[in-house]
């Protein structure tokens, strides 16, 4: 790992998801190499990340290396991020949501909550806690609240008898807040090329991915200057990258050989953080 501020912390993780029915179907090669608990070798090509995760790992076991010890951290008062990034179809909604409504197959975020939850029930009742949600999409370097008009009961909170508990809890939605507790990625770069408003979106993902990129190499070089002000996301996490920071990176990919290029260039973004 490469020297950070003491306070900051970067942890890459690599995860792959097993052979899709098409890429089965297709009679797609399986191509990662799997060697030890953090090097995969893809295409000749090897890659060293803190974790790497085969298409076996479970729910739970991804959970406990990426964010248990963020959650704990972040209840101490350090700031905690977690982020999936990947091509479309890597395994960033299953590995950030997961199934909300089955035990084995939640994902990062319901995880987080339990444990949230599970803490305040914990402390003393006379303790009050005062929870932000803010879940929102950047878009063409524009930002949109995605829980406008949506009832919290649709929240993976929902899950959690909060009215019950005999403690305050207080939860409120507030829009703009960079507070959010994970951030998903896709990378759309198609394969047959790309032309007007699809190319400006995949020109704005570009140019949202390559800051966050400089914003984290930076960070992992401790270099005194980090370029936060590149893009609207950087902008926006901010607070929740720098200073006392505890930062985990998802690396989604396929395993097949049909997506080995996007494969190659996601895992050495990756790499790029370390
Ligand atoms: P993304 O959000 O990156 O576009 P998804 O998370 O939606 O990709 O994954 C695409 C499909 O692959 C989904 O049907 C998902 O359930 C499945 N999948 C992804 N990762 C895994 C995994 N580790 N194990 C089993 N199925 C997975």
């Amino acid at each position: 790992m490469a020297d950070v501020p003491a306070e900051c912390t970067i942890k890459v993780m690599c995860r792959f998801r097993p052979l899709n029915s098409s890429e089965v179907a297709r009679g797609d090669k399986y191509i990662p190499k799997f060697q030890g608990e953090d090097h995969v070798v893809v295409g000749s090509k090897p890659f060293q990340f803190d974790r790497v995760f085969q298409p076996n790992t479970t729910q739970e076991q991804v959970y406990n290396a990426c964010a248990q010890k963020i959650v704990k951290d972040v209840l101490e008062g350090y700031n905690g991020t977690i982020f999936a990034y990947g091509q479309t179809s890597s395994g960033k909604t299953h590995t950030m949501e997961g199934n909300l409504h089955d035990t084995d197959g939640m994902g990062i975020i319901p995880r987080i909550v339990q444990d949230i939850f599970n803490y305040i029930y914990s402390m003393d009742e006379n303790l009050e806690f005062h929870i932000k949600v803010s879940y929102f999409e950047i878009y063409l370097d524009k930002i949109r609240d995605l829980l406008d008009g949506i009832p919290l009961c649709y929240m993976p909170f929902c899950l959690f008898p909060v009215d019950s508990v005999a403690k305050k809890v207080l939860l409120f939605k507030s829009s703009i807040l960079p507070e959010g507790p994970c951030l998903s990625l896709s990378s759309q770069v198609s394969k047959t090329g790309a032309e007007g408003a699809v190319l400006d979106e995949a020109k704005n993902i570009n140019k949202s991915l390559s800051s966050l990129g400089n914003v984290i190499s930076a960070l992992a070089e401790g270099s005194g200057y980090i370029p936060y002000r590149d893009s609207k996301m950087t902008r926006i996490l901010q607070d929740s990258l720098g200073g006392n920071c505890r930062t985990t990176i998802v690396i989604c990919a396929s395993p097949s050989a049909y997506n080995e290029s996007e494969t190659k260039s996601t895992l050495m973004f990756g790499q790029r953080a370390k």
